[in-house]
């Protein structure tokens, strides 16, 4: 068993801790208060990269795996800067489009998701199916040689800012509808959105989308055939686990830092509050959470790289859970720790709260993971 990092994995966290940190937390928060993007910082970190660290090398990204991607979200996260939109595009359309997509795809789209001058989002939450996926109704019906797709899709991150949706639809395949993905690109005549008011301050939004007959060209099946959705999914939705995660902790990482600098400077009873257990043991129970969930990401992630799927998804589930638990409860210590001035603007702190709060929800709820393990880790009947 190896607990270490290799020099070229430490090489990145370090180069990529440097990049997060000339940005920073106010510019994060600056650009989504402004209405804007980070459009700078995902260029750069594109040019540098980071973006397609974990994009095969003959596409143009780095040839690393999910080890590499979930440092990169981590340690800009870390910095104040976590980019949800390396979720979606890197984390699960590269990884779809690599792992499953044809030739073609993989030649067309991959080089553009590697280099960030692309993105791609993702699209399977629909209003009336929420967690049960086997209600999804958004449907991809034959049309010629191509497809129509109609339905509607919600809370769908950064489709303003991408030039392709992977959308989860349904197809007929013998006589049943089955999932099955389709790259649309977010100009396509019939699709349109509409944003949702967030309580989430980030440069990143979330959208209903609407399909409304998009015509869609045969080369827009992934994987060129309709039973390849299946196995495509369940490609991307552990890297979305572990990078999820990732930028959980990275977030925490970064809240406990601005409540250990106050804690140990602020001084109100003739020393720092840092001294009082009451302030420094809550700081210290977040830190543990922090770092067992960190313990569990590079264990999914490993496992991952090394083409274990099957145990990599227990972990990543977990991973995930133990990051967003361990992420809110380090978010809202940090506050506490901050007195008033962790509600302030100024000190930055509370604008992490929607962000940490909403990783235990989405992109599968704590419940469902708590289902999942209670169902396949303590042989427990399926109560739904
Ligand atoms: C910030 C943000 C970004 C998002 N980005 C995307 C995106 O880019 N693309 C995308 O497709 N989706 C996205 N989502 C959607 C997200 O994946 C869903 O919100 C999530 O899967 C939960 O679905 P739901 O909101 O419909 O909740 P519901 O399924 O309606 O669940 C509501 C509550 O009931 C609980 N519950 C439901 N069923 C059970 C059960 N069987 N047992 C116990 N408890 C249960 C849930 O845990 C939850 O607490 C995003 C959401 C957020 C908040």
């Amino acid at each position: 068993m190896d607990f270490d990092y290799t020099p070229e994995q430490e090489q990145l966290r370090d180069a990529v801790r440097a990049l997060g940190r000339r940005y920073g937390h106010a510019y994060f928060v600056g650009q989504a208060k402004a209405g804007k993007h980070t459009t700078e910082l995902w260029a750069e970190a594109g040019r540098l990269g980071y973006i397609g660290v974990s994009v095969p090398t003959e596409y143009g990204g780095g040839g690393g795996g999910i080890t590499e991607l979930a440092l990169v979200a981590e340690e800009l996260a870390a910095a104040g800067c976590p980019l949800l939109l390396l979720v979606v595009s890197p984390a699960i359309a590269g990884t779809i489009l690599a792992r499953h997509g044809t030739d073609e795809q993989r030649k067309r789209y991959l080089p553009g998701i590697a280099s960030g001058a692309e993105k791609a989002v993702f699209a399977i939450t629909e209003p009336e199916a929420g967690s049960n996926f086997h209600r999804l109704t958004t449907t991809a019906r034959r049309d010629g040689d191509g497809w129509l797709l109609t339905g509607r899709k919600c809370f769908i991150s950064g489709v303003d800012e991408a030039q392709h949706v992977l959308v989860v639809a349904r197809t007929e395949v013998s006589g049943k509808l089955r999932p099955a993905l389709f790259l649309v690109p977010t100009d396509a005549p019939g699709l349109t959105r509409t944003k949702l008011e967030m309580e989430i301050v980030s440069p990143e939004n979330q959208w209903l989308v609407y399909f409304d007959d998009v015509a869609l060209p045969a080369g827009a099946l992934i994987g060129g055939e309709p039973e390849a959705g299946l196995p495509a999914l369940f490609a991307g939705l552990n890297p979305e686990r572990i990078t999820v995660a990732a930028m959980g902790v990275g977030t925490a990482r970064y809240a406990l830092d601005r409540a250990g600098s106050y804690a140990s400077s602020r001084n109100v009873w003739g020393r720092p509050i840092g001294t009082h257990q009451g302030v420094a043991h809550p700081l210290a129970h977040a830190a543990i959470q922090v770092e067992l969930a960190r313990l569990m990401i590079a264990k999914a992630a490993a496992l991952y790289d090394a083409g274990r799927d099957l145990e990599a998804g227990v972990a990543a589930n977990l991973a995930k859970y133990a990051s967003s638990e361990a992420a809110t409860l380090a978010v809202d210590t940090a506050i506490q720790v901050h007195g008033g001035n962790g509600m302030t603007t100024e000190y930055g702190v509370a604008t992490l709260l929607g962000g940490v709060r909403a990783g235990r929800i989405a992109p599968v709820s704590r419940e469902m993971i708590l289902n999942f393990v209670a169902q396949h880790l303590l042989g427990q009947e399926k109560s739904y």
